[in-house]
């Protein structure tokens, strides 16, 4: 009986049948990171003093039979750009390679308020810049289905825990595809919610106007359950939305009768592997004949959404960034003889060449002579894609795309061009962009059995709709029962 390919779901049960403890299943997990994270890579640091200590907790609590949340005493990891108390919070930057956050992020607390046991923090790109976890400070995470190749990023460790039975689900974030990129890539499910719906506080912004903590699962379920636990308002996040939030397990229905569907044909054009289109399509057709309605239609607007977005992300990381100079916070340099060289020196070692790449374009940008014609050109661009999205968002109940144009990369084989690694974000941006959510859910394997993703969007706080769509297209098909062979 293997605990680590279990869900969250399937493991409340058997704590509360008491065929394991929760104690057993953090020594389990930490057995199993044992055995595989020499060359999966998915942990930047663990906890397991911390992680038993909570067990214990859990177990005292569920032997009085005290009715816990189904995460209680579940064991997860956290990506490393969300502050955990008293834990090492480093963005898998030199920059923070010290920092032990004072609090934890609201996501956090409501986690752990539900008893799930956070027992590490997982590696990422820098900051979270990037699509495939090279650009990590300390070491690149592997992709379990095949090792030589990267999980996908920016929340690559985050995927790469929970696909080698290394964390049961975890948490990451997703300015730009960072969860559904990863999800796709290890045979996930990971669901960017709309923005505001669960809360950013005590997350260490890159883009603050698309950043969105959010979750990856092994399956829908799980999905509907960690929504339930870390959705909310947040008084302490000014972007958090006030409503009434719905019990995301009551939309797991399988019914999609009349659903419309839209297929923009750009996301199925030139460039994208036709395995992964294929693929799409094989689970779009699914749907059609579980009586859905599909119709081929145009997002014109959609190509230019990769400047808008790098404009725009790279011109709030710039001024994000800012806050690292070795002073109040960060990396501070040896050497230096003023202020000015302290600030450089500081910076200057503390940061990765992507995250310089991105300070100086948003800095140019951002620029007195620049200003007009690239930041507020890409701001209009922005609000016309949110336009566009919404429009069909009216029209139709989800659009289906693919998750990424291809399947998992070779390690290093994104890094020789920076354009080329940004355009492996065309697919899942515009949600981002568009504020509204976005699902990867897994529809297939191509010829060298790698995962392939679809994404469903659907319109602002629609996340039930999504939820049903995905957890109907799961019981039809067996691709979330696939782990990889480690
Ligand atoms: N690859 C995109 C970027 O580098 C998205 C990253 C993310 O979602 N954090 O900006």
């Amino acid at each position: 009986m293997h605990l680590f390919t279990k869900t969250a779901d399937e493991l409340a049960t058997m704590l509360r049948n008491k065929e394991v403890t929760s104690v057993e299943l953090i020594e389990a997990y930490f057995e199993r990171i044992e055995a595989v994270d020499d060359k999966v890579k998915a942990y930047i640091s663990l906890d397991k003093e911390g992680a038993l200590e909570k067990a214990e907790e859990i177990d005292a609590k569920l032997e009085k039979g005290e009715e816990l949340s189904r995460l209680a005493g579940i064991p997860i990891g956290i990506k490393d750009n969300i502050c955990t108390k008293g834990l090492k919070t480093t963005c898998a930057s030199r920059m923070l390679e010290d920092f032990i956050p004072p609090y934890s992020a609201t996501v956090v607390e409501k986690l752990e308020d539900a008893g799930a046991i956070i027992i590490g923090k997982l590696n990422m790109d820098e900051f979270a810049m990037g699509g495939s976890t090279e650009n990590s400070y300390f070491f690149p995470s592997h992709n379990p289905w095949d090792l030589e190749r990267g999980p996908g990023g920016s929340s690559g460790g985050s995927a790469a825990a929970v696909a080698a039975g290394e964390s049961v689900f975890s948490i990451g974030t997703d300015t730009g595809g960072s969860i559904r990129q990863p999800a796709s890539s290890c045979n996930l499910v990971g669901l960017k919610p709309s923005k505001g719906l669960v809360s950013n506080y005590g997350v260490v912004s890159y883009a603050s106007s698309f950043d969105q903590t959010s979750p990856i699962t092994k399956d829908v379920k799980d999905m509907a359950l960690v929504l339930n636990a870390i959705t909310g308002h947040d008084p302490k996040d000014s972007t958090s939305i006030n409503m009434e939030y719905p019990d995301y397990t009551k939309a797991l229905t399988e019914d999609v009768k009349g659903l419309r569907i839209a297929l923009p044909k750009e996301y199925f054009g030139e460039g994208f592997n036709q395995e992964v289109k294929e693929a799409v399509l094989a689970s779009t057709k699914k749907l059609e004949d579980m009586g859905a309605v599909v119709e081929e239609i145009s997002m014109p607007l959609i190509k230019h959404s990769l400047p808008a977005y790098y404009i725009i992300a790279c011109a709030e990381a710039s001024s994000n960034l800012a806050r690292l100079d070795g002073v109040a916070y960060g990396h501070r340099a040896k050497d230096y003889t003023d202020v000015e060289s302290l600030y450089s020196n500081s910076r200057g070692e503390g940061f990765g060449a992507e995250v310089k790449r991105r300070i100086i374009l948003g800095t140019f940008v951002l620029s007195a002579a620049n200003y007009d014609s690239y930041y507020k050109k890409a701001l209009e661009t922005a609000k016309l894609i949110k336009e566009e999205h919404n429009k069909v968002l009216e029209d139709y109940d989800v659009i289906i795309a693919p998750t990424m144009p291809t399947t998992a990369l070779k390690i290093g084989q994104k890094q020789e061009d920076p354009v080329k690694d940004y355009l492996n974000d065309i697919c899942t941006i515009n949600a981002n962009i568009a504020g509204v959510p976005a699902m990867s859910l897994p529809c297939g394997f191509d010829k060298d059995g790698l995962p392939i993703g679809m994404q469903l969007i659907a319109g602002e706080f629609k996340e039930e709709t999504i939820l049903r769509v995905a957890y109907t297209l799961e019981q039809a098909t067996d691709f979330k029962d696939q782990r990889p062979k480690l």
